[in-house]
């Protein structure tokens, strides 16, 4: 097969890309090893994404939105404290209202699977790309003017440029020699779906336990879901758990603002790490997502990045391919790569300090955290600055995450 474009890995990063890529007139194929029906089925990824408003944006304009909208749930405040296990709350905390900045809300959470069923939708509509699964790209070769990408289902893929969605173990980063600077957080994000008896009013909360991160997050529905972030030893024990003793765990660290709680039986359990790959293109390559950095899901924003680097990398293949530029030539990928990898290195490394300063219960530490916090909340510029950041609002945006995007 000969196309434009060759995407290796078809997850929540590599098909919007590809996508974009195909609405914009050049023919594109993503290869997966993962079958559709294992993807989308509910066991296979529990977790939701707190989607950025200008993560909406970019799936407003590429059309997957009206297929996510019924199920994406609006995240209208955002409550930050620090709390003790089986105290009260800190009295200082952090009230994100998205009424300051307008009237779109802070962003919204849907369930991974829901984002994937909207993006295979939309792509198997797509003219001009072609889903390869199950199919993994078990190696690229290339020479100055095409790269080859060999499938193990036999097939091979000829491309102008190959672009690396894989994953945070990325076999294709590795394959073109790509080295990542990378840690183990001694932490585990266990994540599950709580049924609770009140509404939830569209609040996230972000409780920080001296474990790390225990959030909170507004599901349609009487239902949230919850990323809580456990040392591992802890995690281990928690996820070897009986249904009712996990349901007693939780309630203990829910509070009790919304009502009696319920945890479903499914339950998933992700460690973490951190990483960031050393360069993001090579002649004829490109990186986009996990595959380019990992980070702390403590802000929520590992799938915005991903999302980010789609869009950018999008507009740079688009706007060369109508200059008749050749797109997997290293000058062009090189722009790409500079408008990423600062943004990413730049939320990696601020969510890490965040993890740092928060996941412990060192008495210092929790008063000053908590000034900060209180500091923050009275401080207008400074709370809507934070609103914008975590919506994905400032700096270069893409053409597919600007306002006017969806037309
Ligand atoms: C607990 C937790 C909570 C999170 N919460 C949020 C959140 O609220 N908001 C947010 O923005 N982000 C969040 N994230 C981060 C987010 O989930 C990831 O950043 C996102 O899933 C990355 O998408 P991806 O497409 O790059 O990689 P993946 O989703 O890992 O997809 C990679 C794809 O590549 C395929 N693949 C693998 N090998 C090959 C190969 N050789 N050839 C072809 N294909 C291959 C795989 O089958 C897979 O389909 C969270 C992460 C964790 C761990």
């Amino acid at each position: 097969m000969d196309v434009d474009v060759v995407v290796g890995g078809g997850g929540l990063v590599g098909l919007p890309l590809a996508i974009a890529l195909a609405r914009g007139g050049l023919s594109v194929a993503i290869a997966d090893p993962a079958p559709k029906t294992e993807v989308l089925a509910a066991a296979y990824d529990g977790r939701v994404s707190a989607l950025a408003y200008a993560s909406v944006r970019m799936a407003r304009a590429l059309g997957v939105w009206t297929h996510l909208e019924a199920d994406a749930q609006p995240i209208d405040e955002i409550l930050v404290t620090d709390a003790a296990l089986d105290q009260a709350p800190s009295p200082f905390s952090l009230h994100f209202d998205h009424g300051e900045i307008g009237t779109v809300p802070l962003g919204v959470i849907a369930e991974n699977r829901h984002i994937r069923q909207a993006l295979y939708r939309v792509a198997e509509a797509t003219a001009g790309l072609t889903i390869i699964a199950p199919a993994a790209v078990k190696a690229l070769a290339s020479d100055a003017q095409r790269i080859k990408a060999y499938l193990s289902d036999g097939q091979e893929i000829s491309a102008r440029l190959a672009v690396a969605a894989d994953g945070r173990e990325s076999p294709l980063r590795e394959s073109m020699g790509i080295s990542v600077v990378q840690w183990s957080y001694p932490q585990q994000g266990i994540v599950t779906t709580v049924h609770h008896e009140h509404p939830h009013r569209g609040v996230a909360y972000e409780h920080f336990l001296p474990s790390g991160p225990f959030a909170i997050l507004p599901m349609t529905g009487n239902r949230s879901s919850l990323v809580w972030t456990e040392r591992n030893e802890v995690a281990r024990r928690m996820m070897a758990l009986d249904h009712a003793g996990f349901d007693a765990e939780i309630a203990r660290r829910f509070g009790a603002h919304l009502g009696s709680t319920r945890a479903e039986a499914l339950r998933w359990s992700y460690p973490l790490r951190f990483h960031l790959a050393r360069a993001y293109v090579r002649p004829r390559f490109a990186l986009a997502g996990d595959a380019a950095h990992g980070i702390h899901p403590i802000a929520g924003q590992g799938l915005n990045l991903g999302l980010k680097d789609a869009a950018a990398l999008a507009d740079v293949i688009l706007e060369a391919a109508a200059l008749g530029l050749d797109i997997g030539a290293l000058h062009v990928l090189a722009r790409y790569e500079r408008w990423r990898r600062f943004d990413s290195f730049t939320m990696a490394a601020s969510t890490d300090a965040l993890n740092r300063l928060f996941s412990n219960d060192i008495a210092p530490l929790r008063l000053a955290r908590g000034l900060g916090l209180a500091i923050v909340d009275q401080i207008g510029p400074l709370r809507r600055f934070f609103m914008r950041q975590a919506g994905g609002d400032l700096g270069d945006l893409p053409t597919l995450m600007r306002e006017d995007a969806a037309g």
